[in-house]
């Protein structure tokens, strides 16, 4: 939660609607980080009263604003100055107060979506890029791959005068900058030309189809299309893995989604608006912005590390949360705490029955009490109980550790902490309670990770690249 008083510093965002925006877990959180008094609010605006808002804002003194669907152009009259990149592609998300009082307008998705390719390490120069879709932000992003350094772009649209008018906007804008037309509108049918030149392109996804909840639709279906894609954007992050993603994916292309330009526009924003304060975001800070971004669009709150015991849950779980930043609760321990004995005291003196309960007791308070971005390493028994497997599903991500009998055997064989081993033939214990455990492990696991003959840093990164953390 930002601290404020007198001195806090306003920011926010105005469109329709902004419900849903991100925006704030951005600027909130880089305020938090930078140690910056700042907040930023939301304001959903009315058509009719763009205008007011503007100049609501300048007399509530608020120092910046973001500016979303559908006002980016209709703003620009409302404001004292432009930065010359915004007026050469006649659009706004940023606006920063002037000395003289007033706003001037900047278009951060348009460096924001260079800053994403350059961390992707998306080359353009001398590139063929196509582009899908003539709509708001089709525009900054064919200017931005014509103005670096891109051979063509091509910019195909389902409404073929839309991508004629846009393509010669851009083309104008490119010769104010002394670079020639190099955008050539198509209509969206019209790819199989593209594929006639044999040539491998860039796509870039800026259409609003795929976009959640019209999951299961790409704006192109045909698998052909993919076959000669190099790398493909899809500036639509909600889902992470769009159906143009995983159809560029299975065809062997490098997939990025638009998250990493949410997270950029959203930094040169903040740097904007924290400039006279010299702030600069670190490539660090940014990293810990973009997991908690991550973690909201995926859903996942926290990651549940589950298996039989020796599966390596402590241990991973611990490198886990150092490489992620993230805290770390593990249940066993938690409960031990709580209770002020060993679970090695609770199963003789009470029975495992009410460990299970004490287990059950833990998740439910981890849900109702909104417990976020905590790694946690699971007790091996809490999946087996229906309940707590509900549970889990709400809380988080959940990581299934598969290790053999033979080599969990192996790794516990010397643990005398271990109640359940207590038996004259633990290894013939593990086989069965392992067989009894395993379809409740795998029925509520997200992903699976072997971690046979694998070193706790390897398993660390399986699941981290498993996650698209
Ligand atoms: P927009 O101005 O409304 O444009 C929508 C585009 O999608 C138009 O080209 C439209 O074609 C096309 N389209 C819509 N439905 C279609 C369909 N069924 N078949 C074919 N084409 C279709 O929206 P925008 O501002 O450009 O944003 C587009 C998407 O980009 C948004 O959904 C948003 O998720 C994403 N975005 C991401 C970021 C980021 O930071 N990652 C920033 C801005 C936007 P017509 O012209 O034929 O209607």
């Amino acid at each position: 939660m930002n601290y404020t008083d007198g001195y806090t510093k306003t920011c926010g965002l105005i469109g329709n609607p902004v419900k849903h925006t991100m925006s704030p877990l951005i600027h909130n959180s880089l305020a938090s980080l930078t140690g910056i008094n700042m907040v930023y609010v939301p304001f959903e605006v009315k058509e009719k009263e763009l205008k007011n808002a503007v100049n609501g804002a300048i007399a509530l003194d608020i120092q910046g604003m973001n500016v979303t669907i559908p006002y980016k152009t209709d703003v620009i009259p409302f404001l004292e100055d432009v930065d010359p990149l915004a007026k050469a592609i006649g659009a706004v998300n940023t606006l920063v107060r002037t000395k003289n009082g007033g706003f001037k307008g900047y278009n951060t998705d348009m460096t924001g979506l260079f800053h994403a390719m350059q961390d992707e390490g998306i080359e353009l120069k001398d590139k063929t890029v196509v582009i899908l879709g003539a709509g708001g932000v089709a525009r900054p992003t064919a200017f931005l791959c014509a103005n670096k350094g891109a051979k063509k772009v091509y910019l195909l649209n389902r409404t073929y005068e839309k991508a004629v008018d846009v393509a010669r906007e851009v083309n104008e804008a490119l010769e104010s900058f002394d670079i020639g037309e190099k955008v050539v509108p198509m209509k969206l049918e019209d790819y199989t030309k593209i594929l006639d030149t044999n040539e491998h392109f860039i796509a870039i996804q800026c259409t609003s189809v795929g976009l959640f909840p019209d999951v299961n639709s790409a704006v192109i279906e045909d698998k052909e299309f993919y076959k000669n894609v190099s790398s493909a954007m899809d500036l639509v992050y909600r889902p992470l893995e769009t159906k143009f993603l995983k159809l560029a994916r299975r065809a062997g292309a490098k997939t990025f989604s638009g998250l990493k330009m949410l997270l950029y526009q959203g930094i040169d924003a903040y740097e904007l608006w924290n400039q006279d304060e010299g702030v600069k975001i670190s490539k660090e800070q940014a990293d810990e912005i973009y997991r908690s971004l991550m973690l909201d669009v995926a859903g996942a709150t926290n990651i549940i590390l589950e298996g039989f015991m020796g599966s390596g849950k402590s241990t991973v779980s611990e490198l886990l949360a150092d490489r992620l930043r993230m805290e770390l609760i593990d249940t066993d321990a938690v409960i031990e705490e709580t209770e002020g004995r060993s679970i090695n005291e609770i199963f003789e003196t009470d029975g495992e029955n009410s460990f299970r309960d004490m287990e059950t007791e833990l998740l439910d308070a981890i849900c109702s009490d909104h417990w976020r971005e905590f790694v946690i390493s699971l007790g091996g028994g809490m999946p087996v109980r229906e309940e707590n497997r509900a549970l889990l599903r709400k809380i988080g991500k959940v990581v299934f550790l598969k290790a053999s009998p033979e080599t969990i055997f192996e790794r516990v064989k010397n643990d005398n902490n271990r109640p359940l081993l207590k038996d004259p033939d633990p290894q013939a214990k593990i086989i069965k309670m392992l067989a009894d455990r395993i379809s409740f492990y795998e029925d509520v696991a997200d992903i699976v990770v072997d971690t046979d003959n694998k070193t706790p840093e390897e398993i660390t990164a399986e699941i981290i690249e498993k996650l698209g953390l």
